[in-house]
């Protein structure tokens, strides 16, 4: 079949994910939801791309993928080019392949997507980077020359691994910090084991530290060291340190016994998927299992609480959101997951105030929470960001059993100037680590910035690319700081 024939296949052949496992299943477990493609599959699927002259899901990738030609290239077997065209964008495709909202991104800009459903775009990339591991295409960055220069990248998520491997990849000695005993940031900590198989962050850890990263974990700065401390250890400094403040609710009863942060339950319960011992989960304090379950909120990190009590085996798992389940800022497939597998969504509904069971939790704590209750809510007028403001219906409240209740109401930056005691750390009105968007260097000369710490709580693939652009500006910088003396000696 000639080369063109290959592609534009979408009229003839249907969209097809790679096979789900049924919900009932799912259930019983903490593995990925999806199986992986076969060969002939992701081929086919990769067909069905009509290789746009403006590929508009090129443009709606962070990473600016060059997904028409690794499409083309799958599709006419040629896997191994097809992964060296992907990672030359991606630092992690596989990751991205399986956890990036693609409905929001690369997918849901698919021009074929109105009357033929787009192409499943993360699943090929998956395929194809799993199918790069799976063969040994993938390996750690060599760099062709090493240099004298250190640079320290505090915080070991996304975007300081996707610095990390870029600035080894160029030679330098790379050092990152993190306070967590294991690589990946939220990754491992945050995103449960049915999205993203620990497996495929760890490998990509042992990759990095193979390429000769070096890995301080147990090292929190603020309490190890200080900013300045690294600074003088090092010729630049990336900060890559997430946000990790929990919003709080406030209602009456929110201080009672079992009314958790998402990130604390979430934590837990890959700690134990890890095979940690956790206490808080031996004493039942964060394990869902035979409870009447309540998650508050309506973004992913909701949804992967509720898909994460379903697995503990919870009696129940309702989730309350104030808005209804079009405004809803989490993906509508990851919704759709969470129905499927018995979640019910308590829509324009909000908490007024949590009611206490009586007696003591534990010896000296507060009691158990019994039930929220809860006010209906109607959309009213739109605010400046043009979303409807959720308004609370006098007299609607109702009770729901609880005896688990998890605020996932979403993360702001902790105070990074006092924590780092570094006060000439110049920060946004949010609290985000301001940055030259040019360059990615803070208010410190020879400091950059990249990720959560910078957007605010966002994507792993917003992460990648601030990571990979930090790089080339920590690269610059150092250049031209050890140009210029050579320049003044030759004068
Ligand atoms: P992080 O991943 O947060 O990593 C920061 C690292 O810095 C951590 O390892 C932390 O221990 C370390 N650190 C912090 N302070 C210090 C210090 N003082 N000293 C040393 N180390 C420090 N995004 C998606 O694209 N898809 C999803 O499905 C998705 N699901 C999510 C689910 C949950 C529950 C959460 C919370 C987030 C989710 N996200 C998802 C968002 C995504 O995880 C983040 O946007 C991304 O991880 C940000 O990367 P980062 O490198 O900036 O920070
Ligand atoms: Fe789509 Fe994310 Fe891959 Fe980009 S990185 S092509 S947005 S799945
Ligand atoms: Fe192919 Fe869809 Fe991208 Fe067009 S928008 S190049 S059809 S994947």
């Amino acid at each position: 079949m000639a080369t063109t024939e290959k592609m534009l296949r979408f009229v003839a052949v249907p969209q097809q994910m790679p096979a789900k496992r049924k919900a009932a299943d799912r259930r019983k477990d903490f593995d990925e939801i999806y199986s992986a493609y076969s060969r002939a599959k992701a081929e086919e699927q990769a067909s069905r791309c009509s290789q746009c002259g403006v590929p508009f899901c090129q443009v709606h990738c962070p990473l600016q993928n060059n997904i028409p030609d690794w499409l083309k290239l799958t599709a006419e077997g040629r896997l191994e080019e097809a992964y060296e065209v992907s990672q030359a964008t991606n630092t992690f495709p596989e990751i991205c392949g399986r956890i990036c909202p693609q409905d929001r991104l690369c997918e849901g800009n698919c021009v074929i997507e109105k009357g033929f459903e787009s192409v499943t775009i993360g699943s090929v990339e998956k395929h194809i980077t799993d199918t790069a591991w799976a063969e040994g295409w993938v390996k750690p960055p060599k760099p062709p020359r090493e240099r004298d220069e250190s640079v320290g990248i505090v915080g070991a998520g996304p975007g300081g691994l996707a610095a990390a491997e870029a600035l080894r990849r160029l030679g330098y000695q790379v050092t990152v910090y993190d306070r967590y005993d294991r690589v990946g940031g939220l990754l491992v900590y945050g995103i449960p084991n049915f999205k993203l198989d620990k497996d495929v962050v760890r490998r990509r850890a042992e990759l990095l530290a193979d390429g000769g990263v070096v890995f301080k974990l147990g090292f929190e700065v603020g309490r190890d060291g200080s900013l300045a401390a690294l600074r003088a250890r090092h010729d630049a400094l990336l900060i890559a340190t997430g946000v990790y403040k929990a919003r709080d609710i406030r209602a009456p009863g929110v201080g009672l016994a079992n009314v958790v942060p998402a990130l604390d339950y979430l934590t837990a319960s890959n700690r134990k998927g890890l095979g940690d011992e956790v206490a808080a989960i031996a004493d039942g304090s964060l394990d869902a299992k035979g409870k009447n379950v309540v998650v508050v909120g309506g973004g992913d990190t909701a949804m992967d609480c509720v898909r994460t009590a379903v697995r503990q085996g919870a009696r129940s798992v309702r989730c309350l959101y104030r808005r209804d389940k079009r405004n809803m800022p989490g993906s509508q497939r990851e919704v759709f997951h969470a129905e499927e597998e018995g979640v019910e969504f308590v829509w324009l509904s909000a908490p007024e105030a949590f009611v206490g069971r009586g007696g003591k939790a534990r010896k000296s704590g507060p009691e158990p929470v019994k039930s929220v209750r809860a006010l209906r809510m109607r959309l009213g007028i739109a605010d400046a960001s043009g979303r409807q403001t959720p308004e609370a219906i006098e007299g609607s409240g109702f009770d729901i059993p609880a005896d688990l209740v998890i605020k996932a109401l979403g993360f702001d930056p902790e105070d990074v100037p006092t924590l780092f005691d570094a006060p000439e750390l110049a920060v946004t009105r949010w609290g985000t680590i301001k940055i030259d968007w040019r360059t990615m260097m803070t208010s410190l000369d020879g400091v950059f910035a990249a990720g959560d710490i910078v957007r605010g709580a966002s994507l792993v693939v917003w992460a990648i690319r601030d990571g990979r652009d930090a790089a080339q500006s920590i690269h610059r910088h150092i250049q031209a700081k050890t140009a210029a003396p050579l320049a003044a000696a030759a004068e």
